[in-house]
């Protein structure tokens, strides 16, 4: 069984924990090996502000240990809004008619790459709603002509659940990531909130991390939809997930997203279990410290303080510059899945991150050099993926440089550079590293450790 719900409302009906109980926890956390579900679900039910503050600084302290002062940075790139599901909070179900439909034509989408590489991106999720008319094919005609075309490094993609041979099938086009999010792991939720469509099938939705691995993918994403049920089931639901594919494959999973639901055209009218800011701080502290391996991912539906904020407690990637319909990054008006709320350009999100302390990366190295799946979580378990990170931000950085970067920012980021060079320790990196920045001067691109 991947999800026990009982087993999950018990924990959550009895973990509550004393403050020096919270304490011992804490104290387990900071090794940065992960902690049980049980454990998880204490840190989920405190309340008192001491406590949130000591759980906020041990999981800042862990993502500084796990990935080092890194935060990643990409784009998502919508082909399509047509889907024949009906789930009850989304922009582009198939009730909301009269709105702007459009797919992507493959080479629209390399287009659209193409816009997100002149800004300076150099890894893209692709992501599509549920219709027949653009199914695996489709996607794999959209994944492999950005590969063919343009000069993306990585497209992960975010997809419908599909079968085992589908899952092959989009593994074999070069997609890195899958992502699919459960939505809301309470089945009674969720069965009320998607009434039709292929959407339907709750258990073929939470079994798709366990085929795409049985499919050769070997990196997965997850992710509640927040405030479609009580945050704290779905949050931990989210964590038991994850240690089910670490048991199963050997591998956490590689990202856990944090979608809070907003405001979509034709959408909900409110938020059936509202989840405040705090509640959120607490679920990404939670999952930093549950599973210190994966990425937690926040999307442009957090406002910029916000997102600021997070970075300090765990966050591990941003997306920036974001649009959320097709075609959206060529200023294609149209049906966006959700409202976005942080509006800034990939420079001004760079220059916030490195505001709040952190580096800025746009590496893409581990998926392109196979240190995916069980390699990827020993190594970061392990704190061996912290100089890989923090040499291949500063690499990447140093590309964003001479190829995007305005006057202004240009100063910014070769600060950053420097600062960020005191941090690399080990001296046969850093001597390597030199060497390498050294190259990219004299014209070379995507070197990597
Ligand atoms: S080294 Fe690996 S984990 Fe670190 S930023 Fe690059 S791709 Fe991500």
């Amino acid at each position: 069984m991947i999800i026990d719900e009982k087993q999950i409302k018990e924990l959550l009906d009895t973990a509550a924990a004393s403050k020096e109980a919270v304490s011992m926890i804490l104290e387990r956390a900071g090794i940065g090996r992960g902690i049980s579900l049980e454990d998880a679900a204490a840190l989920l039910l405190a309340e008192d502000s001491d406590t949130l503050e000591a759980l906020f600084r041990k999981a800042g302290e862990v993502k500084d240990k796990v990935f080092g002062k890194r935060v990643v940075l990409f784009a998502p790139l919508y082909l399509s809004n047509y889907c024949t599901n009906g789930c009850l909070y989304c922009g582009f179900r198939s009730a909301n008619k009269g709105v702007g439909r459009k797919a992507l034509t493959p080479d629209e989408a390399v287009f659209e790459a193409g816009t997100l590489l002149e800004m300076g991106f150099k890894r893209v999720l692709l992501v599509t709603g549920e219709d027949p008319r653009f199914d695996l094919d489709y996607i794999i005609s959209c994944v492999k002509a950005i590969y063919a075309r343009t000069g993306m490094r990585i497209v992960h993609v975010n997809a419908p659940p599909m079968d085992t041979g589908s899952l092959r099938k989009l593994k074999a086009s070069g997609a890195g990531v899958y992502q699919a999010f459960q939505e809301t792991y309470h089945k009674p939720t969720y069965e009320k909130m998607h009434p039709s469509g292929k959407k339907k099938d709750y258990d073929f939705r939470l079994e798709a991390m366990d085929r795409a691995l049985e499919a050769g993918f070997e990196d997965v994403g997850i992710g509640p939809l927040l405030g479609l049920y009580d945050y704290r089931f779905d949050a931990l639901a989210a964590i038991a997930h994850s240690k089910h594919l670490f048991e199963r494959f050997g591998a956490h999973a590689h990202t856990i997203s944090i979608p809070r639901l907003r405001p979509a055209e034709a959408g909900l009218d409110e938020v059936p279990f509202q989840v405040s800011d705090t509640d959120l701080k607490k679920i990404v502290a939670v999952f930093r410290l549950s599973v210190p391996s994966a990425g937690v991912v926040v999307s442009t539906r957090e406002g910029a303080p916000l997102r600021s904020e997070l970075l300090h407690i765990g966050a591990t990637q941003l997306s920036a510059a974001s649009r959320t319909n097709p075609g959206g990054y060529s200023h294609e008006k149209g049906l966006e899945q959700f409202s976005t709320n942080d509006q800034r350009s990939l420079p001004e999100v760079m220059a916030s991150v490195v505001t709040e302390g952190y580096l800025p990366s746009l590496c893409t190295t581990c998926y392109r050099v196979g240190r995916v799946g069980q390699e990827f979580t020993r190594k970061t378990i392990s704190g061996e993926m912290e100089k890989f990170c923090q040499a291949n931000a500063i690499l990447t950085l140093k590309e964003y440089i001479i190829d995007h970067a305005l006057n202004g920012m240009k100063e910014v980021l070769s600060g950053t550079i420097e600062e960020g060079l005191k941090d690399v320790r080990d001296p046969s990196i850093k001597n390597s590293l030199l060497a390498k920045l050294k190259e990219i001067e004299e014209g070379k691109r995507d070197i990597f450790f």
